[in-house]
């Protein structure tokens, strides 16, 4: 899922955003990879790297790091909290059995906006859109799950690199 929104980061009104270490290591590491890592995720990521970060280390500044339009925090109902290195406008396409986070690479469809226009008293300033799917693993297991019943499709985590 996407939120499309006219906002501008708030990086440069954000007197307060230092760049320390850790939040430096956090960027870099969600910027590596593009499997749409959770706070839990990363923090194993960072863990790597500086050893003693604390897990709430992470997740507050991963607030921060969102706050600041650095990074995107994914807000896909029901599951955990993801997070995007890619703070560029784009689509997600969730897969409804193993949680795997997706991007799909077609143009934000921003005549959506214009066409709700005017269908409400309201001034619309974005859009939300979350495509639900099976993911290619997952369609694989599901297949072979029909062919031999009986016989239990491997799980495959949603591992990143
Ligand atoms: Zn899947
Ligand atoms: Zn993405």
């Amino acid at each position: 899922m996407v939120t499309i929104t006219n906002k501008e980061p708030l990086l440069s009104h954000n007197r307060k955003f230092r760049m320390t270490r850790q939040r430096q290591v956090i960027l870099e590491e969600i910027k590596k990879v593009r499997t749409h890592p959770t706070a839990d995720q990363l923090y194993e990521m960072a863990r790597r790297r500086l050893p003693h970060i604390s897990l709430g280390t992470v997740y507050r500044n991963l607030e921060i790091l969102s706050e600041c339009g650095m990074v995107q925090k994914l807000d896909l109902g029901g599951a955990q909290r993801r997070f995007d290195g890619n703070t560029k406008k784009h689509y997600h396409v969730h897969c409804t059995r193993c949680g795997r986070v997706d991007d799909v690479p077609i143009e934000a469809v921003v005549k959506i906006q214009t066409t709700f226009q005017g269908a409400s008293n309201y001034k619309i300033t974005g859009h939300k859109l979350e495509l639900l799917g099976l993911c290619p693993q997952c369609k694989k297991a599901k297949k072979a799950l029909t062919k031999r019943p009986g016989r239990r499709a491997g799980r495959k985590s949603n591992s990143h690199p």
